[in-house]
Formats: C-alpha cells, sequence, structure tokens
C-alpha cells in the first residue's frame, strides 16, 4: 500500500478526515495566545486588580501550632534596642523585665545608640535597678574617629560592655543617605582612622556588633522580581551612590584579617543568611567572627535543614538575638521556630517558615552558652 493512501484509510477507521495544511496550523496559533502558567491557563478576573502590596492569602492548611511560652533555656538577647523597644522611663525598663521574665530571656544587651552624656544617662537607667539584667553597649563616635578610641574608654569606665551595633549599609559609619559624604570621605570599617579604635575594643575585652551591608536583595531591582516584600522596599539600595553588596562584604573580611585580636559579632548573620555554604566559609577562615541571627528569623526558617545543620555545626559562634522589640509574642515567636517542629509558620516575608525543631545542645549554646564566652564577663 502506498503510505498516502494507508494515512486516508487509516483516518478513516479513526472517524476523521484529513485536514487541509492552513487549518492544521490553527491549534499552533491559538497555544501562542495562550497564558500557560504553572501547569494552567491563566484567564482574566478580579485578582488582576489586586496590588502586590495587599497580597496576603489566608491558609487553609491545618497544622500543629506549637505554643512556646518559655525558651527551653534561659537565653541572653544579644541584639536589643533601647530606642526600638521604646524604653525611655524606669517604668518602661520595669515592664521589659516583666516580659522578660515571662519568656525566658535571662539578660538583654542594650544598643543604645549613644556616647557622651546620652550614654550615661542611659547606662544609669538600666544598670542601676537591674544590674544582672542588662548589658549597655556604646556607640562609637564616628565624626572624630582619632578620639573614638578615648571615649569608648570613657563609656567602658561608666558601664559600657560593648560597642554597637554599628552599622555601614554603603553611607560609612554615623552616614546615612541625607547626609551623605563624596564617597571617599565616608569611614568605612576596615578606615586605618580605626585601627586604635578596634585595638581599644581588644584590649577591654569587650566585643563589638557590627551591621555590614543588608539583606542581598536590596541591591536587586524592586520591581515583579523582587524577592522580599513591597513592605521592606525602603530599604533599597539600587542605584544609590553606594558601594556593592560585595565591596561592602569585602571591607568585612579585610577588617577580620586585620585585627585578629578583636572579637566581631557579624549581626542578622552577617547578611548572608541567603548562602549558608559561603558564610561556613567566612567562618572557618576568621576566628575572631560571631554572629548573630537577630531579624533573621525568615531566613533560617525558610531553610529549615540547611539552617539547623548550620547551628549545629557553628553553635559555639552563634548568639541568639531579636532585634525586634520586646513584646513577648515576638519572643515566643522565636522559640516556636526554633524549639518546634511546625510547619508553614506565617513569617514576614512571602515565604512561610518552618520550626529548625534544634537539638538540646544546639540550643543551650545558641540562647546563652556562646554569649557567655563571648560578652564581657564584667556584668555577666
Ligand atoms: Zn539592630
Amino acid at each position: 500500500m502506498r503510505p498516502a493512501l494507508f494515512s486516508i484509510l487509516l483516518l478513516a477507521l479513526l472517524g476523521c478526515s484529513p485536514q487541509p495544511p492552513a487549518q492544521q496550523a490553527q491549534p499552533k496559533q491559538e497555544s501562542k495566545q495562550r497564558n500557560l502558567k504553572y501547569g494552567i491557563d491563566v484567564q482574566p478576573g478580579p485578582m488582576d486588580s489586586i496590588l502586590l502590596k495587599d497580597y496576603a492569602p489566608e491558609s487553609s492548611l491545618r497544622v500543629k501550632e506549637t505554643a512556646v511560652a518559655k525558651a527551653m533555656y534561659s537565653a541572653i538577647d544579644v541584639h536589643t534596642h533601647s530606642y526600638m523597644s521604646n524604653i525611655k522611663t524606669a517604668a518602661d525598663v520595669d515592664a521589659w523585665v516583666k516580659v522578660m521574665d515571662d519568656v525566658g530571656i535571662e539578660k538583654s544587651v542594650v544598643f543604645t545608640g549613644a556616647i557622651g552624656a546620652e550614654f550615661d544617662r542611659q547606662a544609669d537607667l538600666f544598670l542601676s535597678r537591674y544590674p544582672n539584667r542588662f548589658q549597655v553597649w556604646c556607640s562609637m563616635d564616628s565624626n572624630n574617629p582619632e578620639n573614638a578610641a578615648a571615649e569608648l574608654e570613657r563609656c567602658y569606665r561608666k558601664g559600657a560592655r560593648g560597642v554597637g551595633e554599628l552599622s555601614d549599609k554603603g553611607w560609612g559609619l554615623g552616614g546615612s543617605e541625607k547626609k551623605a559624604l563624596p564617597r571617599d570621605k565616608r569611614l568605612h570599617i576596615d578606615d586605618p582612622r580605626l585601627d586604635a579604635f578596634w585595638r581599644k575594643v581588644a584590649e577591654l575585652k569587650i566585643p563589638a556588633n557590627i551591621h555590614i551591608a543588608d539583606h542581598p536583595s536590596c541591591w536587586r531591582p524592586l520591581g515583579p522580581n523582587q524577592e522580599r516584600t513591597p513592605d521592606f522596599q525602603h530599604f533599597n539600595m539600587l542605584g544609590k551612590d553606594v558601594p556593592s553588596y560585595e565591596e561592602l562584604l569585602a571591607s568585612r573580611d579585610r577588617l577580620l584579617a586585620k585585627h585578629r585580636q578583636t572579637t566581631f559579632i557579624f549581626c542578622h548573620l552577617s547578611n548572608q543568611g541567603n548562602d549558608l555554604a559561603t558564610l561556613s566559609k567566612v567562618l572557618d577562615a576568621n576566628p575572631n567572627l560571631y554572629l548573630d541571627v537577630s531579624a533573621r528569623d525568615y531566613e533560617l526558617g525558610r531553610q529549615p535543614r540547611a539552617g539547623r545543620a548550620f547551628i549545629e555545626k557553628y553553635k559555639d559562634r552563634l548568639m541568639f538575638g531579636t532585634d525586634m522589640g520586646a513584646e513577648a509574642h515576638m519572643y515566643r515567636g522565636w522559640w516556636r521556630l526554633l524549639e518546634s517542629a511546625d510547619e508553614f509558620i506565617p513569617g514576614r516575608q512571602w515565604w512561610r517558615q518552618y520550626g529548625l525543631e534544634l537539638p538540646a545542645a544546639s540550643l543551650k549554646a545558641l540562647y546563652r552558652d556562646t554569649a557567655l564566652r563571648v560578652l564581657s564577663s564584667q556584668g555577666l
């Protein structure tokens, strides 16, 4: 049988008639117009007018919700701010201590953000009545780097047991977009003018807490592919007159290499919690580097297995911190994340979080043992 005749017979048997070539091309054209996404045909509808910033899906998932009222071990919170927790009066401090008692925080490290008279006032506010519940840390005289070491020593005598949080998101220490200095005039953490200051930190046997760069998504475009929610858009740095994310992390590496005797705590997982493999290498290369996990609940919670393995391996280099106010439910959110095996926990970003179910030894190190070793024993 000739092939053409065979085809016609076969089509007749199947109940079809042969299509003329022009009609055969039609389905191809149709599929071009179809909006196939996630394996389905996307159709227009009311969701098309929902703004990204308003999108807040309610989950139908019914899974276990573990309430952890108190930390498994008395915890030391190494990252709080008096201004953020709105602590101004003795009554405010009393209320905070009450919350700390309720949730299992033994001690809070308070970043006063101050030097001079304002530091002295805050040191008195916290330490006069609760010397065992707080450590107060001072800031740095970034306007006069040559005077910074002397002012640090003065603050130390008034009770400062650490320096920080010092931030360089690209504008330099003490800098900001509003009062931006020319690029070559900014004081970055590895500036030689600060060598004496870092040596003084080591001499006083106190640590320094540094915020370098910011979440890497801040250097990615604000648009349909931006990783973090619109609520975080004001942190974006792209197109601004600042060094790149990579350049800022490089200043961290130079500082760590140059001042081996100084103990540094880079906060928020050094803004590299999105890449724990690379962060592990930085820890391996720098024995004077420690990290706090503050404000990076979402980094750990979105990768619970890798996050747990990282904490287990580096538990002697990691410290618990919050940086998120002073409310009981905030602390309890951390306990749930770190201690439970809960799934699909609502988070502060698009992505949900998953409990890390940390083993007891890792929890104890993260909550207190590493801090007890690293923080100044003066006042612990
Ligand atoms: Zn902070």
